[in-house]
């Protein structure tokens, strides 16, 4: 297993059940180049988890997992741990080394704060209507703010608009590190126009981050959007209103099936 293999396990494991965090045991590690632990806690991805209460049980052909059982040490003897096979019969208490049970884990949280590290990011909010998204707002040209959202569902990827670049490609296995790519990330920005979001964009992404917070609960959306997009709340308020409609007009007081200002959907795309 090569040090880029484990990156990639690491990404996919925490997305393979996002809502929870994701564990590497000692076994695992183990199997590990040398150095490649070190470097994903150094970059942030894992870090040291509380000990593991269940482990594969190495006494029998089995291998199922079994929980350790704890016998607390006294003057003469340290604490021992053992497990109990109860697949065979013939089988005593097994020893258990304590390095066994040693744990690491990627959360979202850790992934998110990393990659803003990387990106040169605010810290990153996560969204109130989903535990495996975060907002992550970066430096745009002309003083403007982008605002990135890291998903975790499926593959780890970062979206703006309706773009997106999953994070298998911007982090690279370098010399034995993690090393963020940060020319691939610039091209990607570009390409997807930094900066340059239209207004009429830019007010559908708000008002649909709005119909989002409030779904969650959250009554001081604007605080929070205005927070995120690094706006004044008067500018995120403009940005809610509805475009200004033709005289007469009425909006939802005069029924019709066809609005004249109805968005019309884009023939090419
Ligand atoms: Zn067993």
């Amino acid at each position: 297993m090569t040090g880029e293999a484990v990156l990639h396990q690491v990404l996919e494991r925490l997305a393979c059940d996002s809502t929870t965090d994701a564990f590497f045991s000692a076994d695992e590690v183990a199997d590990w180049p040398s150095g490649t632990l070190t470097a994903l806690i150094d970059c942030g991805l894992l870090q040291q988890a509380t000990p593991a209460l269940v482990i594969e049980c190495h006494g029998c052909e089995a291998r199922c997992a079994m929980p350790v059982e704890v016998t607390a040490g006294d003057a003469v003897r340290p604490a021992r741990l053992r497990i109990i096979c109860d697949r065979r019969e013939d089988m005593g208490p097994i020893k258990v080394d304590p390095a066994r049970l040693e744990r690491w884990r990627i959360t979202g949280e850790a992934l998110a704060s990393a990659v803003a590290r990387w990106l040169g990011a605010r810290s990153p909010t996560q969204s109130p209507a989903r535990r495996d998204l975060w907002k992550l707002s970066v430096a745009g040209a002309e003083s403007r703010t982008r605002v990135l959202d890291l998903s975790t569902e499926g593959v780890p990827r970062l979206t703006i608009g309706d773009q997106s670049i999953e994070l298998r490609d911007l982090l690279e296995w370098k010399s034995g590190q993690v090393r963020f790519a940060s020319q691939r990330m610039k091209r990607f920005l570009q390409q997807v126009g930094d900066g340059k979001e239209t207004t009429e964009a830019r007010r559908a992404r708000v008002a649909a981050r709005k119909a989002e917070l409030i779904a969650a609960g959250d009554r001081s959306f604007i605080k929070t959007i205005a927070a995120e997009e690094n706006l004044s709340e008067t500018r995120v308020k403009k940005l809610l209103e509805p475009p200004k409609r033709p005289v007469g007009s009425w909006g939802g007081l005069v029924a019709s099936s066809n609005p004249p200002d109805s968005p019309k959907k884009k023939a090419k795309s």
